[in-house]
C-alpha cells in the first residue's frame, strides 16, 4: 500500500551532487579539501539511512549528524564511514558514542569532563573534534578564552584531539562583515590550539613512560580543520581548509540568496494525485473559513496532502502546484490532510499527477521557491516534509 502523495528521492542525483562538490573543493593537489557530508535531521528529510549509504557509495568517508541518537541510527543502518556528532553532549547518554563508534564534538568544558569520564570507564582513547565559538554564540569554546579552557581539555588522558572547527553565523549574507571577522578569529584560535596542543602532548609523552599504547602516542600532532557550511563553501575558498561541511548543497539546493555555477540537481521531489474535482458556482467559498471566494464558476482540484504532511498553512492563497504542466494556485486554507487548487479552464480529472515540488512539462517549483513564497528557508521546507509521506528511492 502506498499513499498518493510521495516524496521521490533520486539517489543518483545525490551522488552526482556529491561528486561535483568534491571536485569543486579538491583543487589543492598536495592537500585536497574533502567533504564531511551532513545528514542530520533525517538527511534534511530525505531519509538518513538511504542517503548515508548512497553517499558512502559515492566515496564519502565522513558523515555528520546532530546527536548521538542520529549517529546510532546510522550505524545500525550499516554505515561504516566515520560519523561526527555536532551537538552538545552534556545531557546525552554517552554510551552511544562507544557502542556506535561515533566521533563527538566537544564544545563545552562540561562535556569534555563527561566524555573523559565515559572514555576512561570504557578504557578507550576517543578521538574528538573541538568546536570553537568565533562569534555565533551558540556552541563551542569561546575564541577569546582558550588560554583558560584548553589546557584541561587537551590534558584529558583518554581524549585525542582529531580536528578543530567553527561555524559561521552569516555566511549566507554577502553584506555581513561578521563572516570575515569569524574567519580571522578562527585562524588566531587555531594558532592557540596548535601551540597548546604541542605543549600538552609533550607533557603527556613525558608522563606516559615507554612501551604502553598510551594516549601520548595516539594523540594527533596536527589536528585537521574545517569550517564551511554550504554558504561558506560557495562564498570563500579561504575557509575550505581540510574539509568542508555541506548539507543543503548535497541535496541540490543553493542557500538563498546565493547563486552557484556548480551543476547541482535537487534530490527530492514531491508528487501527488488529484483525488476529486469539484465545480463551484460563482459567489461561493471553499474550505475552512471559506477563505477563497469564487467570482466565477470555478473548478477545484482536491489534493491529498496538507499541513500534517508538512505543507505550510501559509501556502493557502499564495503557493502553486503543477497540474497538466501548468502552475495552478493553491486556494482556500490548507487543511490537515488536503489542499485545494483552482484548475478552472484545465481539463483535470481524478488521478492526474500533481507536482508540489519538482518539475512537470516546462514548469518547475523548487523548495527554494516554496520557501520564498511562505517566508521561510528551503531547509525548513525540506525538513518538514512529514513522516506520513513515503520516501521512494530511485
Ligand atoms: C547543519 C550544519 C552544516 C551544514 O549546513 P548547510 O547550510 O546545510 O550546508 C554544517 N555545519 C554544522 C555545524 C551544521 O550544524
Amino acid at each position: 500500500m502506498i499513499r498518493p502523495t510521495v516524496a521521490r528521492v533520486d539517489l543518483n542525483a545525490l551522488k552526482t551532487n556529491y561528486r561535483h562538490l568534491s571536485a569543486h573543493v579538491a583543487v589543492e593537489e598536495s592537500r585536497p579539501t574533502t567533504i564531511i557530508a551532513v545528514v542530520k535531521a533525517n538527511a534534511y528529510g530525505h531519509g538518513a539511512a538511504q542517503v548515508a549509504r548512497a553517499l558512502e557509495d559515492a566515496g564519502a568517508t565522513t558523515l555528520a549528524c546532530a546527536d548521538i541518537e542520529e549517529g546510532a541510527a546510522l550505524r545500525s543502518a550499516g554505515v561504516r564511514a566515520e560519523i561526527l556528532v555536532f551537538g552538545a553532549l552534556s545531557v546525552s547518554d554517552l554510551d552511544g558514542l562507544f557502542d556506535a563508534r561515533l566521533t563527538p564534538t566537544i564544545s563545552t568544558p562540561g562535556a569534555a569532563r563527561a566524555v573523559q569520564v565515559a572514555a576512561a570507564k570504557y578504557r578507550q582513547q576517543l578521538r574528538y573534534h573541538l568546536k570553537i565559538d568565533t562569534g555565533m554564540n551558540r556552541l563551542g569554546f569561546r575564541f577569546d578564552n582558550l588560554r583558560r579552557t584548553l589546557p584541561e581539555l587537551l590534558a584529558s588522558p583518554n581524549l585525542d584531539l582529531d580536528a578543530v572547527y567553527t561555524h559561521f553565523a552569516t555566511a549566507d549574507n554577502p553584506e555581513s562583515p561578521h563572516f570575515n571577522e569569524q574567519r580571522l578569529r578562527f585562524e588566531r584560535a587555531l594558532e592557540e590550539v596548535r601551540e597548546s596542543n604541542r605543549r600538552v602532548r609533550g607533557d603527556r609523552r613525558e608522563n606516559s613512560g615507554t612501551g604502553s599504547a598510551s594516549s601520548a602516542i595516539s594523540a594527533v600532532a596536527s589536528p585537521y580543520v574545517h569550517a564551511a557550511n554550504s554558504a561558506a563553501l560557495l562564498r570563500d575558498s579561504r575557509v575550505w581548509y581540510d574539509c568542508v561541511r555541506p548539507g543543503l548543497l548535497l541535496y541540490g539546493l543553493v542557500p538563498p540568496p546565493l547563486a552557484s555555477t556548480i551543476p547541482l540537481t535537487p534530490v527530492m521531489t514531491l508528487h501527488s494525485r488529484v483525488v476529486a474535482v469539484k465545480g463551484v458556482r460563482a459567489g461561493e467559498g471553499v474550505g475552512y473559513g471559506l477563505k477563497f471566494n469564487t467570482e466565477q464558476p470555478t473548478t477545484i482540484a482536491i489534493i491529498p496532502a496538507g499541513y500534517a504532511d508538512g505543507l505550510d498553512l501559509r501556502l493557502g492563497g499564495r503557493g502553486v502546484v503543477l497540474i497538466r504542466g501548468r502552475r495552478v494556485p493553491i486556494v482556500g486554507a490548507v487543511s490537515m490532510d488536503m489542499l485545494t487548487a483552482d484548475v478552472t479552464g484545465l481539463d483535470v480529472s481524478p488521478g492526474d499527477e500533481v507536482v508540489i515540488i519538482g518539475s512537470q512539462g516546462q514548469e518547475r517549483i523548487d523548495a527554494r521557491e516554496m520557501a520564498a513564497t511562505i517566508g521561510t528557508i528551503p531547509y525548513e521546507v525540506l525538513c518538514r516534509i512529514g513522516s506520513r509521506i513515503e520516501r521512494v528511492y530511485d
